[in-house]
């Protein structure tokens, strides 16, 4: 294969730490079953497996109804009440889109023809003398021009005379109760037609088995698209006989929700109504629903006219909803999302782990936390889950104190002080790994005992005879030597194996054994290269630097640490000693980064 693909064929999974714990077990399978019944119930109860789509519809609407109507008329050239009749064509009036609209009450001003009369007498257009009027002042609130005189109205009363149609329109109330009252028994006959066309179905709600003389009801016959108008009032709540006398609007709501899937096929619509007009307006903000018209004729040649005010109930219908039908597509992407739901119980056992393990314990919950037993446990589970890693700055230092437990973490410039003396993050020590020890077998053994002068009494006569008179102000074991180094740079290397005054570490059977043995030093070289030529100089150099390491291992348990620990100066100047350097200076620890 070429060396371009070997990239390319690479799979990269994750590694996870498995926990054998009832407990978390038996959390995780909570709730992996609570998320699993709520994934499969809304995929069920929502149809969420289906391809949802909004319809498009097209309304037709007849009214039917005849109401008996008391008003003027004249007979015999006298005016007279009677009763009129009123059929489909004298109270419904065409209206865009998909409404329509009933007329409930009117005022009528009969027999208008253009020319000079008074204003119907308001605040506005009543008037004491010409004065009062302007020429050819036009307001649109009143009905025609205004000629500038102020004439008579009636004996008492006074108004501007405009050019218009002549008598003009009163401003009266409506009236009360609304003369086609009756209009609540009339019918309307409501025709839908909707169509899905991403999903190429038609159908409509008139079907062709309907009883056509059945009137709807909401629990009765809740199919029939015949409607009485009282009715709807009814469901909502309202007064029809109030709502009449100065008009308003209705809503009829024609809710279609499809499942068009074979298997459970259903397509019908629901009625409901809503009244849309606002019935909580005071008088002064015009409520109801009006609008005028007037009817032209012509009589001994003069155009005139009938001037109608007209109040109605508009009804608005509205038609939504939509229509559903398995898609694999949809499917799929709705388990796609539901999937991240499962990791709720690693999300919430990771948080028991962290919050309860001793760690956190003992910072801010320990003081209240009467689960030691189960905080032991946690921070087992959270030593094999995390690894933390501390940035590798040249700044960072690793210090150990032969009689402290911890190691101590220095991420700081010293600034001149000795690193003995700076205080430092203490962390805890890693465990000790005793396999590592069965790859040292020789340093172990003792070495062969040199006739006449054993090698332990030459050491004991050392120990007898530390530079304690010599040695610098922040050592504690008696064994340190001051820093060779440049000025600015001694303060790393001021610091001793103790905090406290005591025995040196130097003095121990370990150092003594690991760290001092050549025979020990020379194998580890050796196993690390199996042919490597030792000459006498360079040689020194490569045991002590091995010795360096030796120690640093030892001492600090880990490799990451060991890149990163300082030599207490005793431990530096016993291995110099055995391992010397034959010319020059000692350079002395540098920062890996
Ligand atoms: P050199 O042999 O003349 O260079 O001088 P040294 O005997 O001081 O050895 C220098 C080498 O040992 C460098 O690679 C240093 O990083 C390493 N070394 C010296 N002191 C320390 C120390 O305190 N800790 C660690 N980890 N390494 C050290
Ligand atoms: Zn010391
Ligand atoms: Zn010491």
């Amino acid at each position: 294969m070429p060396a371009c693909c070997d990239e390319m064929f690479l799979y990269e999974t994750n590694k996870v730490t498995r926990i054998q714990s009832g407990s978390y077990g038996t959390i995780k399978w909570f709730f992996h079953m609570i998320v699993f019944s709520y994934v499969s119930f809304a995929l069920v109860c929502d149809k969420l497996y289906q391809r949802k789509e909004s319809l498009i519809s097209s309304v037709h609407t007849k009214v039917k109804g005849i109401a008996e109507v008391r008003e003027e008329i004249l007979e015999n050239g006298k005016k007279e009440e009677g009763l009129s009749v009123f059929d489909p064509a004298d109270y419904t009036f065409p209206l865009q889109g998909n409404s329509f609209f009933v007329m409930t009450n009117f005022l009528k001003t009969k027999g208008q023809v253009r020319g000079l009369c008074p204003e119907y007498p308001t605040r506005r257009t009543r008037c004491s003398s010409d004065r009062g009027c302007k020429k050819g002042w036009l307001d649109p609130q009143s009905k025609g021009i205004q000629t500038g005189r102020c004439v008579v109205y009636n004996q008492t009363i006074r108004t501007c005379e405009v050019s218009a149609w002549c008598p003009t329109e009163a401003s009266e109330e409506p009236p009360r109760p609304a003369l086609l009252n009756n209009a609540e028994n009339f019918t309307v006959l409501i025709k839908n037609n909707i169509d899905f066309p991403g999903h190429n179905y038609t159908t409509r709600n008139i079907l062709p088995d309907l009883n056509i003389s059945c009137t709807f009801h909401k629990t009765q016959n809740p199919q029939c698209p015949i409607f009485r108008l009282g009715d709807i009032f009814r469901e909502t709540g309202e007064d029809f006989s109030e709502v009449a006398i100065k008009g308003g609007i209705m809503g009829i709501e024609i809710y279609w929700d499809c499942n068009l899937d074979s298997w459970f096929h259903r397509c019908r619509p629901k009625y409901s109504f809503r009244r849309l007009d606002d019935k909580t307006t005071n008088e002064s903000l015009y409520p109801g629903y009006n609008f005028r018209y007037a009817k032209y004729y012509q009589e001994n040649n003069v155009e005139k006219r009938t001037l109608i005010k007209v109040f109605g109930i508009r009804f608005d219908i509205l038609v939504f909803g939509d229509g559903g039908k398995f898609d694999i597509i949809t499917l799929i992407v709705y388990i796609g999302s539901t999937l991240s739901y499962f990791g709720l119980a690693t999300v919430f056992i990771d948080f028991l782990i962290n919050t309860y393990s001793s760690t956190s314990c003992q910072s801010h919950i320990y003081p209240y936390c009467k689960c030691c037993q189960g905080c032991a446990v946690n921070e087992y589970y959270y030593k094999k889950k995390y690894e933390t890693v501390v940035e590798p700055k040249s700044t960072l230092k690793y210090v150990s104190f032969v009689d402290e437990f911890h190691i101590r973490m220095v991420d700081k410039q010293l600034l001149g002080r000795s690193l003995q003396d700076v205080k430092g993050k203490e962390i805890p020590r890693p465990l000790m790994d005793f396999t590592d020890l069965s790859r040292l077998p020789l340093s172990l053994q003792d070495p062969p005992p040199i006739p006449g002068q054993p090698e332990a009494i030459q050491l004991l006569s050392e120990e007898a005879t530390p530079g304690s008179s010599s040695s610098p102000s922040w050592c504690q074991c008696g064994n340190c030597l001051p820093s060779q180094l440049r000025k600015s740079q001694q303060c790393l290397e001021e610091l001793c194996c103790r905090k406290k005054p005591g025995a040196c570490i130097t003095t121990s059977e370990p150092f003594r054994r690991l760290i001092l043995s050549r025979r020990a030093l020379q194998f580890l070289l050796l196993y690390q290269e199996p042919l490597l030529e030792l000459d006498a100089d360079a040689t020194n150099n490569q045991l002590r630097h091995c010795a360096y390491r030796c120690y640093a291992i030892w001492r600090f348990g880990s490799k990451d640490l060991a890149d990163f620990a300082i030599l207490p100066s005793c431990c530096r100047w016993r291995i110099r000693k055995e391992f010397p350097k034959s010319e020059g200076q000692y350079s002395g620890f540098k920062s890996p980064y």
